[in-house]
């Protein structure tokens, strides 16, 4: 499958067309940003390592009965996937207070959650992302309330699948970031799961595997990533 003209480009990735109308090359770059574009740099191999780790795991969660765009790696940076309308909400799920949630809050991170955190942000970046809830959701047609009750349950589904998977491999999900698209009336789960939208902390020494490492300067950003890499496509 040859990749045609580029349909969009974004801060980590650019999408092209194929010959197929129903399906789109996604190539990974290694442009990172952090505060929504304010802080930009470069990983080196992140687009690689995102790809890889991103396939292994859509493909483990197909496995599990959770159907995303991903259809097959073409190459280190290409994937093939179904082409989807990105629903305009961003899911988030969390198990440990981290992040926006710990500032939010006025908690410290580490924190286990008695149980899973959702949470909706429309995702603008004029406004910053801004959290909302169903009803602004539903109130602003940014989605039927079909798909976002989809979006949802799909999302507490991939956070217990997910969780196992990286318990197994001696990795805390912290919390994670998804995206979900419409492919012929159906919701997919779509975007990426890597070290860019996961926070992923050591089991054992509790150490950010994950993009913090660049968001806060922690350096090892790319020993960092390729420990993920190893732990998640390796064998056990
Ligand atoms: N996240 C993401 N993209 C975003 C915002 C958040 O992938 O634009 C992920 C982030 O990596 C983390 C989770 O969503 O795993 C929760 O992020 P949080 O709300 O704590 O925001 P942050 O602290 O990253 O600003």
């Amino acid at each position: 499958m040859e990749r045609k003209e580029k349909l969009y480009e974004g801060k980590a990735k650019i999408v092209y067309a194929t010959d197929d109308p129903d399906k789109n090359i996604l190539y990974f770059k290694d442009d990172a940003t952090a505060f929504n574009g304010a802080k930009k740099g470069s990983i080196m191999d992140k687009g690689v390592i995102n790809n890889k780790v991103s396939a292994k795991l859509f493909q483990m969660l197909a496995e599990n009965g959770v159907e995303s765009h991903f259809i097959e790696q073409l190459s280190d940076r290409e994937m093939l996937a179904w082409k989807v309308d990105i629903m305009l909400v961003e899911i988030v799920a969390r198990n440990y207070i981290a992040g926006s949630l710990a500032k939010r809050m006025g908690k410290s991170e580490g924190g286990k959650l008695e149980h899973p955190i959702i949470e909706y942000y429309y995702k603008d970046d004029a406004l910053n992302d801004p959290m909302i809830n169903r009803d602004h959701v539903l109130v602003f047609g940014i989605a039927s309330g079909e798909q976002i009750d989809s979006a949802h349950a799909t999302a507490l589904k991939v956070n217990r699948i997910l969780s196992e998977y990286m318990l197994e491999r001696d990795i805390l999900l912290v919390d994670f970031k998804l995206e979900f698209g419409s492919h012929k009336g159906k919701m997919l789960l779509a975007d990426e799961i890597c070290p860019d939208t996961c926070r992923l902390w050591d089991r054992n020494t509790l150490e950010k595997l994950d993009k913090d490492r660049f968001r806060r300067e922690l350096g090892k950003v790319e020993d960092a990533y390729q420990e993920i890499c190893r732990r998640v496509c390796g064998e056990l």
